[in-house]
C-alpha cells in the first residue's frame, strides 16, 4: 500500500514542480518535492533529455494534474479555447481557473482541488443561491459562491477554512469568511495562474 500512498507526490516529482495535490502537506516541510526533487523510480535522478513531443506532452500532463482534469475534458476545454476569439493557450487556462472546484479551492473552502471536487459533488455549495453539484461548472464574473446553510458545520469545510484563513485569496476573487462565501470580481487572467505553465507547448501538441 505504501507504494500508492504517495501517488500524488510522485506526480509532482515526475513534473519537477509542486502541483499542490495533497492539501496541508503541500505547504509543510513534509512536501516530497522539498525533500526529493527528482523523478520517482530507479533512474529518477538521471536527467533525461526530452524530445520536442515529450516536452509538449509533459506540459499538458502537468496542467491536467494541477487542475485534476481528465483527458477528454481537457481536450474539450482546448476546443472551446481554440474556437474563441482570444489566444488559445490563455483562454484554456482561464477556462480551467473558472471551474467551480478550482474556485472553491482558491477561496480556501477546501484544502486541495480534489477535496473541492468531492465537496461540490456532495452538494456543499450554492452559486447565486442555487445548489450546484457539478465540479466543472464554469463561473462568471459577479457570481457568488457560498457554503450551503446545511453544510456550514461540515468538518472538512471548517478545517480547510481555518487552515486557509491566512492564505491570500487571488485578486479576482473576494472572500467573506463570516458568511462562508466568495464573489467572483472578474474572470481570472493569464497572470493570475500561479503555476509556471508554457501553454504554447500545449497548443503546439494539440495542433499537430
Ligand atoms: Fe506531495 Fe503536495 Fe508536495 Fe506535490 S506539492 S509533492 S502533492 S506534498
Amino acid at each position: 500500500m505504501a507504494r500508492y500512498k504517495d501517488e500524488q507526490c510522485r506526480i509532482c516529482r515526475r513534473e519537477g514542480q509542486k502541483l499542490f495535490l495533497k492539501g496541508e502537506r503541500c505547504y509543510s516541510d513534509k512536501c516530497s518535492i522539498s525533500r526529493r526533487n527528482y523523478a520517482p523510480g530507479q533512474n529518477g535522478q538521471k536527467k533525461a533529455k526530452l524530445s520536442e513531443y515529450g516536452t509538449q506532452l509533459r506540459e499538458k500532463q502537468k496542467t491536467k494534474s494541477f487542475y485534476g482534469v481528465g483527458e477528454k475534458q481537457f481536450r474539450k476545454y482546448f476546443e472551446m479555447a481554440s474556437n474563441s476569439k482570444g489566444k488559445t493557450g490563455e483562454v484554456l487556462l482561464t477556462l480551467l481557473e473558472s471551474r467551480l472546484d478550482n474556485v472553491v479551492y482558491r477561496l480556501g473552502f477546501a484544502s486541495s482541488r480534489a477535496q473541492a471536487r468531492m465537496l461540490v459533488t456532495h452538494g456543499a455549495f450554492d452559486v447565486n443561491g442555487i445548489k450546484v453539484n457539478i465540479p466543472s461548472y464554469l463561473i462568471k464574473a459577479g457570481d457568488v459562491i457560498s457554503v450551503r446553510e446545511i453544510k456550514k458545520d461540515n468538518g472538512t469545510i471548517k478545517a480547510a477554512t481555518e487552515s486557509n484563513e491566512s492564505r491570500p485569496v487571488p485578486t479576482w476573487l473576494e472572500r467573506d469568511l463570516s458568511k462562508l462565501s466568495g464573489k467572483v470580481i472578474r474572470i481570472a487572467a493569464r497572470e493570475d495562474v500561479d503555476l509556471p505553465i508554457e501553454e504554447h507547448l500545449i497548443v503546439e501538441l494539440y495542433s499537430k
